[in-house]
């Protein structure tokens, strides 16, 4: 007997989780470095006050208002218009995630996704036992279409998930890759997370321009990153409306809080304010791409929040010697990467300032790097973000 008597392919399996570290500059969960202010704060606060005298009762269970709100925002990022009935929300673009996976996959039904590639796509499909296979992105992490197609092809998944832009690379997703991707999946869903859409750059559409075309893309957002609400926990999709109908079948009762909803409203209220920053940490973004490139370091092309970079010797080192230096980014992506999330002006300054010193050490070094050497990010068991 083993206890807790858990399911046999949980064993042993440590819960996801970037470490939560008490340093200086935290730039490894792709938060959003600027709070709220205090006017939007103190209205946060009156909403849930008036939610907190009616919490007798359940909450909205379709919550309309929310989602009408969330349809008006979209519909900023598509000529064709969201309306309400597009719109699905839960706790976090994680249980999004989860309840389409439940509702389209399961037993005997396939999940696909492209490596490297965020790590919680594969516990989803654990979870809901889906059967998960994993293709690789090409070595400038794009998505190559024709081997995308063909795993299709084979795999006749009923799901794929494709971030765009890729987390842990920024790389995202041209829309004809998309469009391709739908016809080819028939009445499989594509689901493109833009968890990080309002980084993207200049020129690059979001995913929601293509939904009048084609009925089984969900394109899936939060509230965590550009929205600066990561602790509020809200995500929502925008789809043909079926698909919002489905999802109704396994969401759990009244599963988006009152208190929820009232602070997610809130915060759509005050949208400029809290998208104010993100111009400004595009900018940031940038401007860490090129000096990170000067310091003779490879750099992944980012649409996002993040800057992936390397390649270094011994990454687990040069990431230690970095929390030395009170600055902590993330491990994560093909071996000899790290990934550094864009924060204030003066966290970069520290962040520039540790690379700095820890590059003129042994912990600091660079991979060398050969032009005819077999590339290290096709091992196809390097896929954690
Ligand atoms: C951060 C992130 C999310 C958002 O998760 P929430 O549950 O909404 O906080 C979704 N997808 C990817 C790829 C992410 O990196």
């Amino acid at each position: 007997m083993v206890f807790p008597p858990l399911r046999e392919e949980l064993r042993g399996l440590e819960p996801y989780g970037a470490p939560q570290l008490d340093v200086p500059v935290q730039l490894n969960t792709n938060e959003n470095p600027y709070g709220p202010s205090e006017a939007c704060v103190a209205d946060i606060a009156a909403s849930v006050a008036e939610a907190a005298a009616g919490l007798n009762r359940y909450p909205d269970r379709e919550h309309v208002a929310l989602r009408e709100g969330l349809a008006a925002y979209l519909s900023r990022d598509t000529p064709h218009g969201i309306v309400a009935e597009q719109v699905w929300a839960a706790n976090g673009s994680n249980e999004v995630m989860l309840q389409l996976l439940q509702a389209f996959g399961g037993p005997g039904r396939t999940a696909v996704s492209f490596a490297p590639t965020y790590s919680m796509y594969p516990e989803y499909a654990r979870d809901t036992a889906t059967r998960w296979v994993a293709g690789r992105r090409a070595d400038d992490f794009t998505l190559d279409l024709d081997a995308a197609l063909a795993l299709v092809e084979s795999e006749r998944p009923s799901l794929v998930l494709l971030p765009s832009p890729n987390n842990p690379t920024g790389t995202a997703l041209e829309p004809s890759v998309v469009g391709a991707l739908c016809e080819a999946l028939g009445d499989g869903l594509l689901v493109v997370d833009e968890a990080y859409g309002e980084f993207r750059r200049a020129g690059t559409p979001s995913a929601l321009e293509l939904l009048p075309t084609h009925r089984n893309l969900v394109v899936t957002r939060t509230m965590s990153k550009a929205f600066a609400l990561a602790g509020g926990r809200l995500g929502y999709l925008a789809a043909d409306p079926a698909i919002c109908d489905a999802i109704r079948v396994v969401r759990l009762p009244y599963h988006l809080s009152a208190v929820t909803q009232a602070v997610a409203l809130a915060a759509l209220r005050h949208e400029q304010e809290l998208l104010g920053q993100v111009d400004a940490l595009r900018a940031e973004r940038d401007a860490s791409v090129t000096w990170l490139r000067e310091q003779g370091l490879r750099v992944a092309d980012s649409d996002a929040n993040f800057v992936l970079y390397g390649r270094f010797a011994d990454r687990h080192a040069h990431w230690q010697a970095l929390l030395e230096h009170g600055v902590l980014v993330r491990e994560v992506g093909p071996d000899g990467w790290l990934r550094v999330s864009v924060g204030t002006p003066a966290e970069m300054a520290a962040f520039r300032g540790a690379t700095t010193a820890v590059l003129g050490t042994p912990a600091g070094a660079l991979m060398a790097e050969q032009a005819d050497q077999t590339d290290p990010t096709t091992d196809p068991t390097q896929e954690q973000a």
